[in-house]
């Protein structure tokens, strides 16, 4: 009983630091709508970059035509064509493929990598079928590439740095779409990159071409980040001729947000000393390790160890496991949260495959199940936050006309664990309250970042 009752002072002392209460939640939601101005007004204003993307046009709809999306942003690639109808009409036709890559090509060379997905798109348009494009037009191609880029125009973009499991260093600072159009010809493929975006921009457009009241996209994935359309004449920093549309769709990069409010425990400071790399202070990402797919079982994984280590609840366990870093995953803490039987069968489980925890008692499975809890609840919370903090940004907060605003969300976080999203919307109309939550809505786009390529390449179109 004494080692559980130590056990249970380290669950409890984690539930009171992870406490996020509405008006907790609502200073946190004013600091991200103070951020993003901020980061608006001037180069470096802010934490929360707020870039912009140089996508002044979102599909509308009425796109008609062949266009081809490319999609590189973690283990695999994904290219795809769809013929859009027009009016009405929207996706007559898609075809996909998905490719892994070698992981050799991950930390080679730029023109093997490039060469690599040059080929595999050339075999993928080989066997088009339709021949709608024809007198003299290129084929228009929409490129997600989710890591960060600097752009000046929509069509272009230099790499700032790798990230996930790719490093290929003569990559870094070149324009990723002139390595991949150099790759293209090379192939005698005759494509036009009209856009480069990323995931979050791409889930954006994806969900917007289907109903125009979508005002942010979003990704609960492996990481996180937020991309929104902003009226241009309020970005201050923007020095450029205000385009046609008066639109300016911003990536946030809101995993660097930063606040005081944030409730933050040793956990989560141990993880972010250790994941740092010396002198890059720019890559403490607290929001982001608070609130993603990559973070969320290493912090239980952290509670469990000190659990452990201060109580005998485990018995007595051997902690090489328990101690090495990232080995429980977020897909396992969320199939031991959801584990419905009576006596925890899948926690026991999971602890035993993953940790090499074996013959756990039912009171020491039902903390684990708490830990989840909290972590995973914490970061839904946190997430409900950020996206009031965007509608208080774009004054839609609080319901003076009716004024529909919808928010588009994917990533594998959001699609496959139940509970963070569950709690993510209940808590997203509680900040919003009755009135106000009646006009927002939350949606799961999936698969925007591939197809949402394709519509920036249409709504672009340098033939429309
Ligand atoms: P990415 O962000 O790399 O583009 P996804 O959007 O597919 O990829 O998200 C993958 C992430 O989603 C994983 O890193 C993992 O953290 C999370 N995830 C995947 N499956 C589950 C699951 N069953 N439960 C909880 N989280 C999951
Ligand atoms: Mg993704």
């Amino acid at each position: 009983a004494a080692a559980v009752a130590m056990a249970e002072r380290v669950v409890a002392d984690l539930r009171e630091k992870c406490e996020t209460p509405p008006s907790l939640l609502r200073e946190v939601a004013s600091e991200m709508a103070r951020e993003m101005g901020a980061g608006l007004e001037k180069e470096g204003g802010s934490r929360v970059k707020m870039l912009l993307s140089y996508v002044d046009k979102l599909p509308t709809g009425r796109e008609e035509g062949l266009f081809y999306g490319l999609d590189l942003g973690g283990t695999n690639f994904r290219v795809l064509r769809v013929q859009l109808g027009g009016n009405e009409k929207h996706v007559v036709n898609r075809e996909s493929r998905e490719v892994s890559i070698p992981p050799h090509l991950m930390s080679g060379s730029s023109s093997e990598l490039f060469g690599f997905i040059a080929t595999e798109l050339a075999e993928f348009v080989a066997d088009d079928k339709c021949t709608a494009i024809s007198n003299g037009k290129k084929r228009e191609l929409g490129f997600t590439f989710s890591f960060p880029v600097k752009q000046r125009s929509v069509a272009s973009g230099t790499l700032v740095k790798w990230t996930k499991a790719f490093s290929i260093d003569d990559a870094v600072g070149e324009d990723v779409v002139a390595e991949l159009q150099t790759a293209m010809e090379k192939q005698g493929l005759d494509m036009h990159v009209a856009a480069l975006i990323n995931d979050a921009v791409g889930t954006l457009a994806g969900a917007r071409y289907y109903d125009q009241d979508v005002v942010a996209g979003v990704i609960f994935g492996t990481g996180t980040n937020a991309a929104y359309v902003e009226k241009a004449n309020a970005i201050p920093k923007w020095e450029g001729e205000l385009p046609h549309s008066g639109d300016m769709v911003i990536n946030m990069e809101w995993g660097n947000f930063c606040s005081s409010h944030l409730p933050i425990t040793e956990y989560d400071e141990e993880l972010d000393k250790e994941s740092l790399n010396p002198g890059e202070q720019a890559s403490i990402c607290i929001y982001e390790k608070l609130m993603s797919g990559m973070y969320l079982g290493e912090i239980v994984r952290r509670v469990l160890l000190k659990m452990s280590a201060h109580s005998s609840v485990f018995g007595n366990i051997d902690h090489t496991k328990l101690k090495t870093h990232f080995l429980l995953r977020t897909p396992h803490i969320s199939a031991m949260h959801h584990d419905e039987t009576p006596d925890l069968k899948i926690v026991a489980e999971k602890l035993e495959e993953n940790l090499e925890i074996t013959g756990t008692s039912l009171e020491a499975r039902k903390l684990v199940v708490e830990i989840c809890d909290i972590v995973a609840r914490r970061a839904a919370r946190l997430a409900a936050a950020g996206l009031a903090g965007i509608l208080m940004k774009l004054g839609r907060d609080c319901s003076v006309e009716k004024q529909r605003s919808v928010i588009a969300i994917d990533g594998g976080l959001f699609e496959h664990y139940t509970k963070f999203r569950e709690c993510l919307e209940i808590t997203l109309g509680e900040l919003l309250g009755d009135e106000a939550g009646k006009s927002v809505a939350v949606k799961h786009a999936d698969d925007g970042s591939g197809i949402g390529a394709a519509l920036i390449a249409a709504s672009q179109s340098q033939y429309s």
